[in-house]
């Protein structure tokens, strides 16, 4: 089956093929580990890790590298307003970002490398820049990328170079676009950054935060690899810079293909730290919901549609879960319920949703096609949870452990009644099935008629 993703750079839905037969080099933008995440970029990193999974369900060996940016302009700042060191500063944000991912069932990367540690990759590839006449010192001993020198400039996020403001620099690491100039590949050490520097080759200082990628990715996964990915908004500058950066250094195509996810919004505005609209993972759990239920949230829409993030979604969401989780504890994994067709049409279904960029909607509209079978039939076997197993490698829900950790809790003599009751109602006995009810009432079970069918709560 054809593979295809909607590549920023080309504009177009490409089909995918790797440099490499059935192996996958793909490049992430971590966290800046500055502060906690909010579920804006936990959006961004759950798309990534559906990418992951979908590679890795297609079969492909992927080598994931997602960094950490622990030395910017911001973690500088934070360190400095607490008074404590950058690598302590740093350290809670780091482990946070773990337990969020691990809540998120995120799978972990190959390699999740610091910038702190790969200062002197970065800093060859800024000699190499100089060497080539690409890069310039002024007088304060920083060192700039200068744009006019790389005609590609522009190209991935689709501006005219005319319309660049000739010999402007800036120094930040984020800009917006109408600032576009040269930029800091090397910030030589003022006050302001206090203990946090580099003493190197090419002077002291630190690393701008554009080139720690570009560095980083060529450690790992070489001058050219497969799929570069991050939010909308790393497109400019900062993978606009990259391309520069690798590009001119290397003499070669630094990336096949860039992917871009869309920002998660709160009433139609980025959710960001800059406008105080944001949710933590702790935040979500504070109110009562599974992180998984933020998972799910995901889930329901493309990664390139942008998300309103509202309580009211969270509900949906937590409710339709739910409901997946009960479905999963009423299969009876013993024995086969006749479904293959059903099953062979979902899993066709879900396959090319998730080869056609991702649509992750179509993919769950494929699984709920498979459970609304079962429902109509009465009740699904073997065939149906393994299906759905499969299904749960891409979707990352922990539908074995929820069923299990439910199942556990219902003792086994409920579920027969419960069973049993669904046969009555399918014979249409609606004498039997309601005495059913009754008797399990009488044992301290509620039995509740969704439409994934019914399940069973302690009174
Ligand atoms: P940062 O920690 O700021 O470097 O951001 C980590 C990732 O989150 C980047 O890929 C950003 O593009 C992404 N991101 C930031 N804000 C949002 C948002 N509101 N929705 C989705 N992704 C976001
Ligand atoms: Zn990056």
């Amino acid at each position: 089956m054809t593979m295809k993703f909607y590549n920023t750079m080309t504009r177009d839905k490409d089909e995918f093929r790797p440099m490499e037969e059935g192996k996958v080099g793909l490049y992430t933008c971590g966290p800046t580990v500055y502060d906690y995440a909010h579920v804006g970029n936990l959006r961004t990193f759950l798309f990534e890790d559906i990418l992951r999974r979908t590679l890795e369900y297609d079969g492909f060996d992927v080598k994931h590298i997602m960094n950490l940016t622990d030395v910017d302009d911001k973690t500088i700042r934070g360190s400095q307003a607490q008074g404590i060191s950058l690598d302590d500063y740093t350290a809670k944000f780091i482990e946070s970002f773990h337990a969020d991912r691990e809540a998120l069932n995120i799978e972990a990367a190959e390699v999740f490398p610091r910038a702190t540690t790969h200062v002197p990759q970065m800093v060859e590839m800024i000699k190499t820049l100089m060497e080539k006449g690409i890069a310039y010192r002024t007088e304060d001993g920083s060192i700039y990328y200068d744009i006019a020198k790389f005609p590609g400039y522009g190209k991935l996020s689709h501006f005219k170079m005319d319309e660049l403001r000739a010999g402007a620099r800036v120094k930040a690491d984020e800009y917006e676009k109408a600032q576009v100039s040269d930029f800091a590949l090397w910030k030589a050490w003022d006050e302001a950054d206090g203990d946090v520097y580099w003493d190197t080759e090419i002077g002291k200082g630190r690393p701008g935060w554009h080139i720690e990628c570009s560095a980083m990715s060529m450690e790992y996964l070489g001058q050219t690899f497969d799929i570069h990915t991050g939010g909308v908004d790393n497109i400019f500058p900062h993978h606009e810079n990259e391309i520069a950066q690798s590009e001119a250094a290397n003499g070669v195509r630094f990336v096949d293909y860039w992917l871009h996810a869309e920002h998660l919004q709160v009433d139609g505005r980025k959710m960001s730290k800059s406008l105080s609209n944001f949710y933590t993972l702790k935040d979500i759990g504070a109110k009562g919901y599974d992180p998984l239920v933020f998972r799910y949230l995901v889930l329901g829409a493309h990664y390139r549609s942008k998300l309103n993030f509202t309580w009211q979604a969270m509900d949906t969401a937590k409710i339709t879960l739910e409901n997946l989780y009960d479905f999963m504890c009423r299969l009876d994994r013993t024995k086969v319920c006749g479904l293959d067709e059903a099953v062979a049409r979902a899993k066709d279904t879900f396959a090319e949703a998730l080869n056609d960029d991702l649509n992750t909607p179509v993919a769950l509209a494929a699984v709920f096609g498979l459970v609304k079978e079962v429902n109509v039939q009465g009740s699904g076997g073997k065939e149906v949870w393994d299906a759905m197993l499969e299904f749960d490698k891409v979707l990352g829900l922990r539908l074995a452990e929820h069923a299990d950790s439910v199942r556990s809790e219902v003792p086994q003599e409920v579920l027969d009644l419960l069973e049993q009751r669904q046969h009555a109602r399918r014979s249409k006995d609606f004498a039997a099935s309601d005495r059913i009810r009754d008797e399990l009432l009488a044992k301290g079970w509620v039995v509740e008629d969704t439409p994934e069918g019914p399940r069973v709560k302690p009174k």
